[in-house]
């Protein structure tokens, strides 16, 4: 703003009160008035000068006319005569002329306008932003442009530190939200859990039961048939003299050894199915056929109901691919049952075809089950009947293995029932409609004795009675016997007798094993044919023993249909 002291001369002159006018007398009053006027007109100029926002005083042109204390401070000019150097333009930062003077059209059209604004230093080209308000006025009889310029950068940072701030508190506030969803999923997930864990301790606790009762159960069963053994083998010398008697007691032993040696089959199989090494030998079978079987043996196994086989002619040549002896083992279990548990009526079994599947069944006018026992039965030790009241004999291992067995097969087994009036199970085996092939092994065709006349077999086995028993099968056949007590003195054997017809082969001696010996037979006399025989059901011996050339696979105890069809396969 202009410097008033350097105006007081002038200022007198002008209004007639200069030091020698002679009206200076008459006119004191004016004079005071005029000095309070020029007071007040500087204490106003102070007033603005002290105003900290800058304020410019330009024309329509961007002339800046004037400017306050604070403009210099907030330009960073070292005095007005410089500030008064530059135009709008240059405190102006980076804005096209056009959007300059649209502003100043905008202000001199008579609104006041406040807009955000960069402004410029035009010593150090640096810049700020700026909140500038600006209004037309008249000043000095020119219409001109009165802008207040505001320094917002601080409030501006501010303002950024509040939004960023913000956006963090946005930020943290959808973490949260995320983390609260995670805990919310975890506390679900650790419901279930806890769920699962409930179910489990439950299942523990029903599993430690059923294996109590199973023991005892377990004792029981094999108490009762090791007592007939021991009672009745105890009672055969006094039966010496009475061949009736002593039949009988055999009948007895031979009962319970069987009834003993189902129990340790099972058990065999319940390890095996749960250590995974259940092996499955799946051939082409004719399903015919092997029901006929079934049926003949059956109906000779004494019953109190009625047999009845039930097959459609129509399917005679019908084979499926599948392990004729746990296909075997699953009848079995359910026509034993169906005996065990029906005391009137009949029993009848056979199959349909359904759906790609040959659906088995077997039927019988028993007991009957309840519903709410018809799913638990097929659980390992589950039993219907339980405690010391137990009227029929079992270990409730029966169902579980065909079970495990038939879905090994991809097969399933359920079963319908009415209490009192009977039950029908049902099993599936999956369908391969193939005509009977000339290769598939007839397992039991008869065996004549006859084709063993005159034959040398070599028996090598360690243990006495097993030998006394093969030698009490085969006596009959007229074949001569030759017996070893080692794999060593088996292959010394052949050497001395080359012509020997068969090998009965115990896989576990003394000095060299039967795999061994067979091997080194093998090797030189491929023609004469090997039949292992072994104890062991939980190994592969049956791939050991075939791997090192044997012909057949006999398990122990041997069975005389089984000696015969095995001997039958390798003497042509
Ligand atoms: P086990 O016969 O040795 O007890 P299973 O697993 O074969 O064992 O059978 C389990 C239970 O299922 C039997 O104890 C019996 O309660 C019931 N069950 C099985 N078959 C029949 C059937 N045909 N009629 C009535 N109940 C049966």
């Amino acid at each position: 703003m202009g410097d008033l002291q350097d105006r007081d001369s002038l200022r007198d002159k002008i209004i007639g009160l200069g030091e020698n006018s002679a009206r200076k007398s008459y006119y004191p009053e004016l004079q005071k008035k005029i000095k309070e006027l020029e007071e007040r007109e500087q204490s106003l100029y102070d007033l603005i000068n002290n105003i900290f926002d800058a304020i410019i005083i330009h024309d329509e042109e961007g002339t800046v006319l004037a400017v306050n204390e604070g403009m210099l401070a907030m330009y960073r000019m070292p005095d007005k005569e410089t500030a008064l150097q530059y135009t709008i333009m240059d405190y102006s930062f980076g804005y096209e002329p056009d959007v300059v003077k649209e502003v100043f059209k905008k202000t001199l059209g008579g609104k006041p306008q406040i807009f955000e604004w960069r402004a410029r230093r035009p010593l150090d080209n640096s810049s700020f932003e700026s909140e500038v308000s600006a209004r037309t006025a008249t000043w000095q009889g020119k219409k001109v442009i009165i802008a207040t310029v505001r320094d917002i950068t601080e409030r501006l940072q501010t303002q950024l530190k509040l939004i960023e701030r913000e956006q963090q508190l946005e930020c943290q506030n959808e973490e949260l939200i995320s983390l609260n969803e995670e805990l919310a999923e975890q506390n679900v997930r650790i419901e279930q859990f806890n769920e699962q864990l409930k179910i489990a301790n439950n299942k523990a606790v029903e599993s430690d039961r059923l294996k109590t009762a199973f023991l005892a159960n377990m004792s029981h069963e094999i108490r009762t048939p090791l007592n007939g053994i021991l009672g009745f083998t105890s009672l055969l010398p006094e039966a010496r003299n009475s061949d009736e008697a002593f039949e009988k007691y055999i009948s007895i032993i031979q009962t319970c050894s069987n009834q003993l040696l189902t129990l340790i089959d099972d058990i065999i199989d319940l390890s095996k199915i749960e250590a995974g090494m259940m092996n499955f030998n799946p051939q082409l079978l004719n399903i015919n056929n092997f029901m006929q079987q079934l049926c003949a043996y059956y109906k000779s196994t004494p019953s109190k109901a009625e047999l009845i086989c039930d097959i459609e002619s129509r399917n005679d040549e019908l084979t499926i691919f599948v392990d004729q002896e746990r296909l075997r083992q699953v009848f079995n279990n359910l026509l034993n049952n169906a005996i065990k548990f029906t005391s009137s009526g009949k029993i009848t079994f056979g199959y349909h075809i359904k759906n790609q599947e040959v659906e088995f069944y077997v039927s019988d006018t028993g007991i009957g089950i309840a519903p709410e026992n018809t799913e638990i039965i097929f659980e390992h030790f589950r039993q219907v009947d339980v405690g010391f009241t137990k009227k029929y004999r079992g270990t409730g291992l029966g169902l579980a293995i065909c079970k495990a067995l038939l879905e090994l097969m991809g097969g399933r087994i359920w079963v319908e029932s009415v209490l009192d009036k009977g039950s029908t199970f049902y099993f599936t085996v999956p369908l391969s409609f193939e005509k009977e092939d000339a290769n598939v092994p007839e397992a039991n065709k008869a065996f004549s004795v006859e084709a063993l006349k005159g034959k040398t077999i070599l028996v090598a086995e360690d243990e006495e009675f097993n030998y006394m028993f093969i030698n009490e099968l085969l006596s009959k056949a007229d074949a001569k016997l030759i017996h070893v007590l080692d794999g060593a003195k088996a292959v010394e054997t052949v050497k001395q007798n080359p012509s020997i017809d068969l090998i009965l082969m115990d896989i576990k001696m003394p000095v060299m094993n039967g795999i061994d010996a067979t091997r080194i037979i093998k090797k030189t006399y491929p023609q004469i044919p090997v039949i292992a025989v072994t104890a062991y059901a939980m190994a592969d011996d049956k791939e050991k023993a075939l791997e090192a050339g044997c012909d057949g696979y006999l398990a122990k105890p041997i069975n005389k249909a089984a000696l015969f069809a095995a001997i039958n396969q390798c003497i042509k």
